[in-house]
This record gives C-alpha cells, sequence and structure tokens, in this order.
C-alpha cells in the first residue's frame, strides 16, 4: 500500500503507535485525528491534554516515563500558582505551560483549534499531520456515584476512583468534524484505531455527527488494535470503566463497541482464543505482538498493520 492512513488517537496508548507509524510513513502519507474530548480550561489556558501528547510524541518531546508531559520537566510556576490559592491537582509544567500559553493566545486571536494546533506543530518540527476531531466544544463527563464530573476531574484529580455510571460528550451533538479529518478520510487508504480507550479517547471522536456513518462507508481497509490485553487495561481506567458499564473486560468487548467500523481487529497472543468471538461480530481477529514497551514494538506493530493492507 502507497496510499494515506487516518488515525485515530487518544493520549498515550494513542501517541505509542503513531509513533511507530510515523517512522515508516513519510508526512505526506499520514493524518492523526486526536481526541478534545478531555480539553480543559485551567488558569485561563486552553490545555488539550491529548493533542499535546501526540505532539510531543512525535516532537521527540515526551516525557519517557509517563509518555505525556515534556521530558525534564519542572513545576516552578505550578507551586507559584499555589501560592496565589489556585488549584494545582493538574500537573502544568513549566515548559508545558508555553504550550498551553500559545494556544490560547492564537485562538483569542481567532485561530481555530485546528490552525493553532498546525501551528505548535510546526513550530517543534512535527511534520506528520495532527488535527483535532473537531474545531467545536465536546467535552467529555463521566456520571459517577460521586456526581457529574468533567474528564480531567474523574482522571486526575479522583484517580479514576468514583464508580461510572455512563459517559457524556456533552456537545457532541453540535459539533462538525474537522475540516482536516474531512479531508484525510477522502483520500485515506486505511483507518487505525489506536489502542486508546473506547469510552475516553475514541468514544468522543466517533460521536462527532457523521463519524460513525462515514467509518461505516469506508472504502479502504479499518484496522483497529485492542488497548485490552489478557482480561485488563495495560493503562488507566479502560478496563475497570468497562466492567462498570457492565461489559466484560476483554478485547472483544472492545471489538464490539466497533462494530461494523473496522475489517480487522489486532489482538494479543494471550488474547487468541477470542479470536472467534471476534469474527462472530463480523470483525476479522489477528493476533499479534501489541504490547508496546520501546520503541523497537511500536515500530513492529505499525509495520504489522501497514502490511495488512497488502494481504
Ligand atoms: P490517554 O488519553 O492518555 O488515556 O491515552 P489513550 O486513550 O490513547 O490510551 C489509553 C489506553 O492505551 C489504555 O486503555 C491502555 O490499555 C492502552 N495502552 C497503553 N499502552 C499500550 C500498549 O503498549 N499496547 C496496547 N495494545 N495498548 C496500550
Ligand atoms: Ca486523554
Amino acid at each position: 500500500m502507497d496510499g494515506h492512513v487516518l488515525a485515530l488517537a487518544g493520549g498515550v496508548g494513542g501517541a505509542k503507535l503513531v509513533l511507530g507509524l510515523s517512522r515508516i510513513l513519510p508526512p505526506e502519507r499520514l493524518t492523526v485525528v486526536v481526541n478534545t474530548g478531555d480539553d480543559e480550561e485551567f488558569h485561563g489556558l486552553h490545555v488539550s491534554p491529548d493533542l499535546d501528547t501526540v505532539m510531543y510524541t512525535l516532537a521527540g518531546l515526551a516525557n519517557p516515563e509517563t509518555g505525556w508531559g515534556l521530558a525534564g520537566e519542572t513545576f516552578n510556576a505550578l507551586s507559584m500558582l499555589g501560592k496565589y490559592g489556585a488549584e494545582t491537582w493538574f500537573n502544568l509544567g513549566d515548559n508545558d505551560l508555553a504550550t498551553h500559553i500559545t494556544r490560547t493566545r492564537l485562538l483569542r486571536e481567532g485561530a481555530t483549534l485546528s490552525e493553532a494546533t498546525e501551528e505548535l506543530c510546526r513550530k517543534l518540527g512535527v511534520m506528520h499531520r495532527v488535527v483535532p476531531m473537531t474545531d467545536d466544544r465536546v467535552r467529555t463527563t463521566l456520571s459517577t456515584d460521586s456526581g457529574e464530573l468533567a474528564m480531567q476531574d474523574y482522571f486526575v484529580r479522583w484517580q479514576s476512583e468514583p464508580k461510572v455510571n455512563a459517559v457524556n460528550y456533552v456537545g457532541a451533538d453540535s459539533a462538525s468534524p474537522s475540516r482536516g479529518l474531512l479531508e484525510a478520510l477522502e483520500y485515506a487508504e486505511m483507518v487505525i484505531f489506536c489502542p486508546s480507550n473506547p469510552f475516553l479517547s475514541l468514544g468522543p471522536i466517533l460521536a462527532v455527527p457523521g463519524l460513525r456513518v462515514l467509518m461505516k462507508g469506508f472504502g479502504g481497509i479499518r484496522v483497529g488494535v485492542s488497548p485490552i490485553v489478557g482480561g485488563a487495561a495495560l493503562r488507566g481506567p479502560a478496563g475497570k470503566m468497562m466492567a462498570e458499564l457492565g461489559e466484560a473486560v476483554s478485547c472483544t468487548a472492545v471489538a464490539r463497541q466497533y462494530e461494523e467500523m473496522l475489517d480487522i481487529f489486532l489482538i494479543d497472543h494471550e488474547d487468541a482464543a477470542h479470536a472467534p468471538m471476534i469474527e462472530g461480530i463480523g470483525i476479522q481477529a489477528e493476533v499479534a505482538s501489541i504490547i508496546m514497551n520501546d520503541d523497537d514494538d511500536k515500530v513492529g506493530l505499525a509495520r504489522h498493520i501497514l502490511a495488512l493492507a497488502n494481504g
């Protein structure tokens, strides 16, 4: 295959595979569409956690320990904000703040989030195209036993502890897909659902009106990678949430979320026994090494996926 690839991604899990893809595909062959349901305003600044994770990863600036934030970061500004009585539960590093200040300035000057993202990426030397799912405001909230929580409240402040009863994508009904997304979809030959949280990362993207229909009608090949291996998420609350929402915690349950939107779903060797159930959903199961511990794993998985287009 020598066509264009469109990858749907959240933060850390998505960025791992995106890094692998970026090492194989030249910039003009990859567009990464990123979740913005996690976006939040802190200290008057527009923070886009997933866009930043993907951007910092592709710029080679990401913190290798956490997968998010910048390497070698310090937190002096946050301490000072604390002295002024500001809430400091959301970790914003000194260098990271420069990103949010610049994004906020660009938005105030009238740029769309797509334009602001493009400018930030350009300045950091990110050559592959990174676009938000929408330029409109969509906010993921969780209905929990501790009340209705914004995504960052739930995830960072409450450490994903409250029991989740429902996930909502506030504003999604009146959002439109970004132009970058629609353009890339027009010439893409492959769509990849990265191993991101199905409810908190790919759910918001698919909640943008038209997206499910576009995915169902996509003429090329659609490949997903499971974020669940051996009955648990590799990190984060995906597994806990699935159980609380009444789903089995399995790669099969993730595949079911993407019914009619995927041709092939990659599952780990450990989950090989799930293949028949996934095929029962009408999705071809491909057993592979889907745990990405280092850059070789990321490139290897990306190569495996891209090769599926040829066979
Ligand atoms: P977030 O926005 O930072 O939470 O990131 P994502 O939603 O993109 O990714 C979170 C998901 O990535 C979790 O459900 C993890 O299980 C999954 N994940 C993390 N590392 C890996 C990996 O190496 N392989 C696979 N298959 N999934 C992973
Ligand atoms: Ca996220």
